[in-house]
């Protein structure tokens, strides 16, 4: 697990650090406040940190306080390390959002018990945050999730006029596979088609479990030929090698529908309507293909 620690004193941080590399622990440094909190506030930031309380800049309180308000990330465990251990400190401490508390110089012993103790609150808060995010069959992002992104980059996309594109893609013939291979079959079918379509995707798009066999993908920063592109690639994912192998069964595909809200003018609601409607489309021609809205919005900005 990633801990960061700041310290000003370099003596110190690089002992600390030197002990922690050795409990197996993968250590990132900051020589004051400002450095930590540029770490810790982004979305990647270590889920542990052990923080000196006096620092030029922001100090270790300051660092806890902008921790704690950072309320849109993942949920830092915050360990001060301090001279200062008269009770009213400690209160302080703990008050400006600090988990615990260790007094320096610091017992190894003491120190690595309380860390154990972080790393087991670190664990629980991502098994929650996972099951609270996650479609537990596919492990692609659940229904509430995969909207909450869409209704996010939809107000950043009008908000900074750039383009999103949104797919709804749906397996074909689903029920036929269920009533012909079985349930269990069936479900590992639909994690199948969903690893691939996500290795056709870019890392910054994202696919979450819309209903039973369907899946709802946004793309930032697509345009119209780009999420039409990108519509094909996820298509072929799926159909390029049968994903259910017994004999006598048709390959595993997909339909889909595209839709973007180009000229930032379409809404996230209508952005899922129109892409729904392309999607009817897509299986009322033939499925195992993309098709695009018809929409008179769409169609005319993209022949702008
Ligand atoms: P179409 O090509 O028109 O989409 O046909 P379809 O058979 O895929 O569509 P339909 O909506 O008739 O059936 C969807 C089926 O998907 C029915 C349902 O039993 C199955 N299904 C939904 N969720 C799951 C699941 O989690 N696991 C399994 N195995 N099947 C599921
Ligand atoms: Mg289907
Ligand atoms: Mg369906």
């Amino acid at each position: 697990m990633r801990v960061l620690i700041a310290d000003d004193d370099l003596a110190a941080l690089l002992l600390l650090k030197s002990v922690l590399e050795d409990w197996g622990y993968e250590v990132v440094t900051a020589r004051d406040g400002t450095q930590a909190w540029d770490l810790l506030r982004r979305a990647d930031s270590p889920p542990l940190a052990i923080l000196d309380w006096i620092m030029p800049g922001l100090d270790g309180i300051d660092v806890c306080r902008k921790v704690r308000q950072n309320g849109e990330a993942p949920y830092v465990y915050l360990i001060l390390l301090t001279g200062k251990v008269r009770t009213q400190d400690v209160v302080q401490g703990m008050e400006s959002g600090a988990d615990d508390y260790v007094s320096k110089p610091f017992e190894e012993q003491e120190l690595k018990v309380r860390l154990r103790a972080g790393r087991r609150i670190v664990e629980l808060h991502e098994a929650l945050r996972t099951q609270a995010t996650r479609d537990p069959l596919t492990g692609t992002w659940n229904r509430r999730t995969i909207l909450e992104i869409l209704h996010r980059e939809s107000a950043r996309a009008e908000r900074d006029g750039t383009s999103l594109g949104v797919i709804m893609a749906d397996i074909d013939h689903f029920k036929r596979l269920n009533d012909t291979l079985g349930h269990a079959a069936g479900d590992a079918a639909l994690c199948e088609a969903s690893r691939r379509m996500g290795t056709a995707l870019r890392p910054y798009d994202a696919l979450g479990r819309y209903g039973g066999e369907e899946f709802l993908i946004v793309l930032p920063g697509c345009d119209r030929a780009e999420v039409l592109e990108a519509a094909e690639r996820v298509r072929n994912a799926v159909a390029e090698v049968s994903v259910a192998p017994p004999s006598g069964m048709p390959p595993v595909t997909i339909s889909l529908g595209a839709a973007t809200n180009e000229g930032a003018s379409l809404d996230a609601d209508t952005l899922i309507r129109t892409a729904d409607e392309a999607l009817y489309r897509a299986k009322r021609a033939g499925r195992n293909r993309v098709m695009a809205t018809l929409d008179s919005k769409i169609q005319i900005s993209s022949d702008s």
